[in-house]
């Protein structure tokens, strides 16, 4: 459905603008190589092979979202997947032929410290149930890997602290799961709010939500899931009410709404209305939901010109308009674009338009332990980060 491999995106894009002859290859860069030739009328282009450093990853979680990261890092010029840990011996085998993933690199929950004294995986990403990122993240530092761990990164600050500090004292990098960090669009609106277009911000709306199914998914355990819909799916509006505005809120208030007290027990929360407070003076409004389908939708109004996006975080493609006209940056598969990116964040030190580090997954997980408190309080809860 939105499989558009970012070479193919490059050479459309080449093929377009340059009747040149061209030749552009740069060992181990985040440029994309690709040689042009010309012929008398027509521009053909051949993807020059990318030789610079690869990263080596394992995952870890072979459930529905690991499999589409799997998918996506087929695509991928500087990711490759090499490894897989799983508590399932049937998984293992059917992805050893699907990815072609070498018997030596498949390990399970008992053995995974094993991968210490593995040189041929760098990074192991974590796809797991919220509630086992701390301690499968804390393994993971453990082998001296690099960990990438999907999002939220913890259940709470604690946890995140735990993780930090464990990814420190092993010397490993640890990266949090924010694929919208790399998506065109999104990273297109944000440089157009760091340009000053949109003005002054005053506005963010985020309404981020699903009508979730099966009553019995980790999901909906408070144990494995930390919460509910605002740590799956309301969280992508704290983080994007971060990365439009350009500011993290100094206070929150909210409101939870529980229509179904069997499906969503205590700690599980459903819909949750919260709003923020920022430095500057700006607002924002937001909806968590596990109650609503078809709910995807940024707003960001400044004095100079707003930004509306729907949808704004699913997996695309990504729509949206602003003041000046749509949105056209072309779509790419998120987990794809991600792991390229991933990859030189790990091994060249690249710095992203917006950070993913554990200190970003750790300010989220600040302002949603913010947001539970003010639900329970019914009060106007400040916001403190580490
Ligand atoms: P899933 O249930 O499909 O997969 C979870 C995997 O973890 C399964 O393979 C399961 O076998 C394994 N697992 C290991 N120990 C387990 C245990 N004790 N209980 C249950 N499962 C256990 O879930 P998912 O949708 O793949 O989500 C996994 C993680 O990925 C979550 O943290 C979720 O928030 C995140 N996620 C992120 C995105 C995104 O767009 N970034 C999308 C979906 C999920």
């Amino acid at each position: 459905m939105h499989n558009f491999p970012f070479h193919s995106l490059t050479k459309q894009i080449f093929v377009m603008n340059t009747r040149r002859q061209f030749l552009q290859k740069i060992t181990g860069s985040a440029v994309a190589c690709t040689l042009l030739t010309k012929t008398s009328n027509l521009t053909e282009v051949a993807p020059v092979p990318y030789d610079g450093p690869l990263l080596r990853v394992a995952i870890m979680g072979l459930g529905s979202y690991g499999t589409r990261v799997a998918d996506a890092i087929k695509d991928c010029k500087k990711a490759k997947l090499v490894g897989v840990i799983s508590g399932t011996p049937a998984k293992i085998s059917e992805w050893q032929k699907k990815y072609n993933i070498d018997p030596k690199n498949c390990y399970n929950y008992e053995n995974y410290s094993e991968i210490k004294s593995n040189p041929d995986i760098d990074a192991v990403y974590v796809i797991t149930p919220n509630g086992l990122h701390k301690q499968h993240v804390i393994g993971v530092a453990a082998a001296g890997k690099h960990a990438i761990c999907e999002k939220p990164m913890a259940i709470s600050v604690k946890e995140c602290n735990e993780m930090i500090d464990a990814c420190n004292k092993a010397n490993v990098k640890l990266l949090i799961g924010y694929r919208m960090h790399f998506e065109p669009k999104t990273v297109a609106v944000i440089n157009m709010r760091k340009n000053n277009e949109f003005g002054k911000i005053l506005f963010f709306q985020g309404l981020t939500g699903f009508k979730i199914g099966d009553p019995a998914q980790w999901r909906l355990n408070k144990e494995l899931a930390g919460g509910g819909a605002m740590m799956d799916i309301g969280i992508y509006s704290v983080n994007g009410a971060r990365y439009m505005t350009g500011e993290d809120p100094v206070w929150v208030t909210a409101q939870e709404i529980k229509t179904d007290q069997v499906k969503f027990k205590a700690g599980v929360d459903e819909t949750i209305q919260f709003q923020f407070g920022f430095p500057s003076g700006a607002g924002a409004s937001c909806l968590s939901t596990y109650t609503m389908n078809n709910l995807d939708r940024f707003f960001l109004n400044g004095d100079k010109g707003f930004v509306e996006m729907q949808p704004s975080t699913g997996y695309g493609p990504i729509a949206g308009k602003t003041h000046l006209g749509p949105l056209t940056q072309p779509h790419t598969t998120h987990q794809t674009i991600q792991m390229d990116e991933m990859a030189q964040i790990i091994l060249q030190n690249k710095t992203p338009v917006v950070p993913v580090d554990g200190i970003e997954g750790r300010r989220d997980m600040e302002i949603i332990a913010a947001i539970y408190k003010a639900v329970k309080s019914g009060k106007k809860v400040n916001i403190k980060y580490a």
